[in-house]
């Protein structure tokens, strides 16, 4: 990928947590819960950014093994819900919205490919009103790995024309394994060095840093 180039990307790709909303709060409330559950006690939120992973499948296994993953998911729900209910949001992540909006004016193709909870994803979507951005939404995904490919076929989306952005290696890893370009974020769940280890074409501290490069160059085109 050439920065420079970024302007040519057709189809863009968005994870949602800790990409285009700051939901680590309720995401940490949400697995305490569940930890809770099972007479666990609870995590920090440094311990948990350093130590949660998607496929979400083994981390659970490792901190809760032998519980069936349906069981955990209900509890997760209930978590989020209660973390909702107690008045902790999760709110645009900077620079989102201003981001979203000037693809859209550019005619870009967006989408969305997330683990979060798929009823959690959509209610909070329209909350925020951001809804309208996307022609398809995969969310509850829970290897990502298992659904690009499906995803770039059904809209015919061209792997050269298509770039994945994410906070997390898994999401770097399904955009290498889609053939996709990857922008990795570090306004989510990891840091710098975890996800440098990923080797993403981009790594940036936040959209802020692409934004201007959505704008076609002056005289690009011609030298
Ligand atoms: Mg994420």
């Amino acid at each position: 990928m050439v920065k420079s180039k970024l302007h040519h990307y057709q189809n863009w790709i968005f994870d949602w947590s800790g990409t285009l909303v700051d939901d680590l709060a309720m995401v940490l409330d949400a697995t305490n819960h569940v930890l809770a559950q099972y007479g666990k006690g609870e995590i920090g939120r440094e311990d948990f950014r350093m130590s949660f992973r998607l496929p979400y499948a083994g981390y659970y296994e490792e901190i809760l093994p032998g519980i069936p993953l349906a069981e955990l998911e209900d509890h997760f729900r209930e978590g989020f819900a209660h973390s909702e209910a107690s008045g902790v949001t999760s709110p645009l992540l900077p620079y989102a919205l201003e981001f979203l909006e000037c693809l859209h004016s550019k005619d870009k193709r967006m989408f969305i490919l997330s683990s979060m909870d798929a009823a959690a994803f959509e209610r909070h979507a329209v909350e925020l009103g951001i809804d309208h951005f996307f022609e398809a939404t995969y969310a509850g995904v829970l290897d990502k790995r298992d659904q690009i490919h499906t995803m770039l076929e059904k809209h015919s989306l061209e792997t050269s024309d298509t770039v994945f952005l994410g906070d997390m290696c898994h999401d770097v890893e399904t955009a290498k394994h889609g053939g996709v370009a990857s922008i990795a974020l570090l306004t989510g769940y990891q840091n710098a060095e975890q996800l440098g280890a990923a080797n993403p074409d981009l790594l940036i501290g936040d959209l802020s840093e692409i934004h201007p490069l959505l704008e076609m160059p002056l005289n690009s085109e011609s030298l």
